[in-house]
């Protein structure tokens, strides 16, 4: 019975995201048919009508290979990890994108400290906070890294200086597909948390003083450790 009701509750949630997807996936392509029937007609403003297509081509893009990452069968491969090496690789990889909009990171590069997981999964949150903090902030501003560590935990904050984060919408990030931009896919925050639960750690959100939100990874310290 037990079994039973696990495995419904199972189907329902495969049945909502894919619904999700569908819904997510005939947008897009209802407006590519819809320039394509305008360029088959025949009109001038081409350029302008390619590049929209493109748009939704690479929502598309994005949207796919973000659910072949959930869909993978996510075999850990756990280590002690530098968490120093996996903020570097991060802000490294992103800097292009923040210099784009006048962002800089800034974080002390003397701390660190080794967690126990798995160094691809932790980059890819830790390069989806990032994102999200770049996407939040206008032009200009910096991007806080801070590491601490207590007697039980060791918690990363991304410190961002965006709009941060109304009441209305904080309880549903997370759910798939829930996003408010143009051109987001709603999974970051899904597939982060997902990552999180298998390694006994959470995300805490919350609002700075000042201005923008704070987004932590809070890792339980093993035992052993
Ligand atoms: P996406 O980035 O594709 O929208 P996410 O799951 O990463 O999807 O984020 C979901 C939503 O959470 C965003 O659309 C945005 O509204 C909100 N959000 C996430 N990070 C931040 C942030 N640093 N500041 C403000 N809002 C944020
Ligand atoms: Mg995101």
């Amino acid at each position: 019975m037990e079994e039973m009701m696990i495995r419904s509750e199972k189907m329902s949630i495969a049945g909502q995201l894919a619904a999700g997807v569908a819904h997510e996936i005939r947008n897009p392509l209802t407006s590519l048919k819809g320039f394509i029937q305008l360029l088959q007609a025949g009109v001038d403003r081409k350029k302008e009508y390619y590049k929209i297509m493109i748009d939704e081509i690479e929502k598309m893009e994005t949207i796919t290979s973000e659910l072949l990452f959930i869909s993978k069968p996510m075999t850990d491969n756990k280590q002690k990890e530098s968490i120093a090496e996996m903020i570097r690789d991060v802000t490294e990889l992103l800097k292009p994108q923040a210099r784009l909009k006048g962002i800089t990171f800034e974080w002390e590069q003397s701390t660190d400290v080794l967690v126990h997981c798995d160094r691809s999964q932790i980059k890819q949150v830790l390069i989806n906070l990032t994102k999200n903090a770049i996407e939040a902030m206008e032009d200009e501003g910096t991007i806080h890294i801070q590491v601490h560590t207590s007697d039980r935990q060791v918690v990363i904050d991304v410190i961002d200086q965006g709009p941060g984060i109304s009441e209305e919408i904080i309880h549903k990030l997370g759910e798939p597909f829930f996003t408010t931009k143009q051109n987001g896919t709603g999974l970051g925050l899904m597939i982060t948390k997902q990552i999180l639960d298998r390694h006994n750690a959470k995300l805490d959100i919350s609002q700075n003083a000042d201005k923008g939100s704070t987004f932590s990874i809070v890792f339980q310290k093993a035992a052993d450790y």
